[in-house]
């Protein structure tokens, strides 16, 4: 639904150098949270978001609406949502082969459906945090302006292949500030791209998003509070390294938009191919979420391999 509505874009909101395309258009929506869960930790939160069309961009939310929540085709709790528009239960997600569940509300006589996805991690992998607007999408304001769909970005060129690679030896996840607006279009992005399949964290509304940093300390303090082995981050502005160091993380920026003087703490990588250069180098290193922590303590060393001078 999500998608549907961001076709017939008609408002354009600003934020930090990127427009946004929001629908005045469409009618309710439900969203859901991606959930991670552990071989010795099954306790699941299910969360879902009911938000009615936006004004002016802004979506506004529902509340009182309630919504039921099934694994496997099985009811397994329902919740009346908040204030904000929210709905939570907590339940096992006992099937390990279990790789989605639903929610599903009525609201303005309209049935709504949404499935989330269940990513089964091992507790004692590194994790790695990776942003998306010119991290791995390259995202131009003036295709968004002509109202091309955010789905139509180009990936930065060697950036799934690098990743694919990363994710045999640690978890990803996605966290951008993009509003949530774009949660659905975002996860279909990654998957029409073949990016490596991971939870993807958004900012919840405009206003987070607008506060980019904010909002991505504020993410980072819960994800790291959940998972203490989200050592690393990826990421293509200043912003991110401070979000990434601030968070008790090691900084990686591709691109050439980080100045070495402004973050002296990061590791600052020309593009994707220096990327996949220095995790093959340090893989001992970064693999071991210990030697991880020496290393950000100042206690552990980290390679830094050379890129070749170009042959003709
Ligand atoms: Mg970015």
């Amino acid at each position: 639904m999500t998608m549907r509505s961001l076709g017939n874009s008609k408002v354009y909101c600003f934020t930090v150098g990127i427009l946004w395309p929001l629908s005045a258009c469409g009618g309710p929506v439900l969203s859901v949270d991606d959930v991670i869960v552990t071989e010795d930790h099954h306790k699941a939160r299910l969360v879902a978001l009911v938000e009615r069309e936006p004004v002016f961009g802004f979506r506004t939310d529902v509340k009182g609406v309630v919504v039921r929540f099934n694994l496997d085709d099985e009811q397994v709790g329902s919740d009346k949502t908040d204030s904000e528009g929210y709905a939570t239960i907590s339940t096992n997600v006992y099937l390990k082969s279990l790789r989605t569940y639903e929610a599903r509300a009525r609201v303005d006589g309209k049935n709504l459906r949404a499935t989330g996805r269940i990513h089964h991690w091992r507790r004692d992998r590194v994790a790695i945090a990776v942003d998306i607007d010119n991290t791995i999408a390259r995202t131009e304001v003036r295709k968004l302006m002509s109202e091309k769909k955010a789905d139509d970005l180009d990936p930065v060129k060697g950036s799934r292949k690098v990743l694919e690679a990363l994710a045999r030896d640690y978890h990803i996840l996605y966290l951008t500030a993009r509003p949530r607006v774009l949660l659905e279009q975002t996860r279909h992005w990654i998957a029409k791209n073949e990016y490596p399949v991971g939870p993807v964290y958004t900012a919840p509304g405009l206003r987070q998003a607008i506060r980019q940093k904010t909002f991505k300390k504020a993410a980072l303090a819960g994800l790291r509070h959940d998972w203490p082995n989200l050592l690393i981050g990826i990421g293509d502005r200043e912003l991110d390294a401070e979000a990434y160091g601030a968070s008790g993380m090691l900084p990686i920026m591709v691109g050439t938009r980080v100045d070495a003087d402004d973050a002296p703490y990061a590791i600052i990588l020309h593009d994707w191919r220096a990327v996949g250069a220095f995790f093959a180098a340090n893989r001992e290193t970064l693999t071991d979420r210990i030697m991880v922590r020496d290393v950000l303590k100042g206690e552990g060393m980290l390679l830094r391999p050379i890129i070749p001078w170009p042959k003709d």
